[in-house]
């Protein structure tokens, strides 16, 4: 009985003390230039303080359990319990920003810390948070972002880990992103080279960034857009500082503009030593043709002095005449040279299109054997004749099944055919089609692969698909590519139908 009233001596005495400090807290937490609330183990608030209500500009039995969630801004509530729950179940630390409710009904930013509560025994006792009114550093980051979204470049701006903050609208275009694709996502998505490090190694934190001049003037990058392909950029660097923040503010300028008529340049240098040496074959041709004509005539001279000798030199005309035979041939080659360079008339007649296209495949019977590739041929009955130089288009059909061996090189062997379509497009036109399960080409391949000297090839000239191009124009026809539905491309060209009677010669291309 004695030791029991102790006991209850002893509660009350400890009671009373708890009440004293929790009361000498709350006039202390009512002076603080801070809000501050204070939760319960049942995550139900049991506090909050002066500055609090006096901000809400509600009672404090209003705001007493979960009151307090009705002043948040609906579209942050659901994002601001979450928060709450997970961190409160994991005990853990957590900072929030969310909007809430002045007395005067306006909104306000406000950065939530919370932190858990533990007695001298460490039993968890609930959570108490202190809030702060950032409105002013949310507003001006908003006019922040507003401002870069009017700027007329593209900006980009990085934390300290690598990952995308802010992307303004230039950028989401130049790269092809929605506006919610990036945030969040690391910077070297769109430029691998843009923090210092590369695809394989880890990326440099901001100081060694700053120490290895990666910021400071602009460098000619490499970025990637959403759809893979690749293209020049200039990107400048800057390290901005926010508060106890560093950023990272990329300006990008688009420089695909600059790589194009780098790379036109290359091409017109190489058109250029082609035609030269063009000129160099016909100069030549003509310089060498006047004397060996002249051999030929001072050779044939010869064989008719000598048969009025009455010496018999039957050898010696065994050898003029083999002299004559040579010279002929020489002005054979430098004929076909003259030919090569000169664009010249083409030799036109009425062509069995699938005959033409039948010998190809048979001269690329064994060669398709060696790669392993099987070649189909579907040819519509009854195809009308088309006008055409047989032998330029079969240098287009053994172009483009080459063309066709090459891209299936690398896929498995049931991969490897290559089917070949001779159909009657409309009554005036005969279409070919050769159609392969090599890997396609994509939309900056489709954009280059006709133009001169562009190749993805080690020991590629690039010229094949542009030669071929010319020579079915030349023809009236159309060249052109399109990659299947399932894999692969398929290359078509198409030839105007013509029979004997509307035989003529094709106009050289001016
Ligand atoms: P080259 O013989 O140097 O390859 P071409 O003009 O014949 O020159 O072709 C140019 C490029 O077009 C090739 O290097 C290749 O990248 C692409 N190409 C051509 N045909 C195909 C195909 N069937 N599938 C995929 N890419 C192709």
């Amino acid at each position: 009985m004695q030791g029991a009233s102790i006991d209850v001596i002893e509660r009350k005495r400890v009671e009373e003390s708890l009440r004293e400090s929790e009361a000498r807290f709350r006039a202390m937490a009512d002076t603080a230039p801070v809000m501050i609330w204070m939760s319960d183990p049942a995550r139900l608030c049991t506090f909050f303080n002066k500055p609090w209500l006096d901000f809400t500009g509600r009672t404090l039995e209003q705001e007493m359990g979960n009151g307090w969630s009705e002043g948040v801004h609906p579209d942050d509530l659901g994002q601001c319990l979450d928060v709450y729950v997970t961190s409160f179940d994991a005990r853990k630390n957590f900072t929030m920003e969310y909007r809430l409710r002045r007395r005067d009904g306006e909104y306000c930013w406000i950065l939530d810390t919370g932190v858990p509560r533990l007695d001298d025994r460490g039993a968890f006792l609930g959570y108490i948070g202190s809030c702060i009114d950032i409105t002013d550093r949310r507003q001006a980051e908003e006019k922040f972002r507003r401002a870069l979204e009017f700027l007329p470049i593209a900006i980009l701006m990085v934390d300290q880990q690598g990952r995308i903050v802010l992307a303004n609208e230039k950028t989401e275009k130049l790269f092809g992103y929605r506006s919610d694709e990036l945030s969040g996502k690391p910077a070297t998505m769109l430029v691998s080279q843009l923090l210092g490090g590369s695809d394989s190694t880890p990326q440099a934190t901001l100081s060694s960034m700053a120490q290895s001049g990666v910021v400071g003037a602009p460098r000619d990058l490499f970025a990637r857009r959403k759809d893979g392909t690749e293209f020049l950029i200039e990107a400048g660097l800057n390290t901005l500082r926010f508060e106890d923040e560093v950023a990272l503010l990329a300006v990008i300028v688009d420089r695909s503009e600059r790589y194009e008529l780098y790379r036109n340049r290359q091409e017109l240098a190489h058109v250029t030593r082609v035609s030269t040496m063009g000129e160099l074959a016909a100069s030549l041709a003509h310089e060498l043709n006047q004397p060996l004509t002249a051999i030929q005539i001072n050779a044939q001279a010869a064989q008719r002095f000598m048969a009025t000798d009455s010496v018999d030199l039957a050898e010696v005309r065994e050898i003029l005449k083999d002299i004559v035979q040579d010279n002929d041939r020489a002005i054979q080659v430098i004929r076909r040279i003259r030919a090569l360079v000169k664009k010249g008339e083409r030799e036109i007649a009425s062509l069995d299109l699938a005959a033409v296209i039948r010998d190809v495949v048979l001269l690329l019977h064994s060669d398709a054997i060696l790669r392993g590739v099987c070649v189909s041929l579907d040819i519509d009955a009854n195809l009308p004749t088309v006008r055409g130089d047989k032998v330029q288009l079969q240098q287009v059909t053994l172009n483009l099944l080459l063309n066709a061996f090459d891209a299936m090189e690398s896929r498995p062997a049931s991969d490897r055919v290559v089917a070949v379509f001779i159909t009657l497009e409309s009554p005036g036109t005969v279409r070919v089609a050769v159609r392969d399960r090599g890997p396609g080409l994509s939309s900056s391949q489709l954009a280059m692969i006709f133009k001169p000297f562009f190749t993805s090839k080690r020991e590629g000239l690039g010229l094949g698909l542009s030669i071929s191009r010319s020579i079915i124009e030349m023809h009236g026809g159309r060249l052109w590519a399109e990659n299947n539905a399932d894999q692969g491309a398929t290359f078509y060209f198409t030839l105007p139908v013509g029979d004997a009677t509307q035989l003529g010669r094709l106009k050289p291309q001016p």
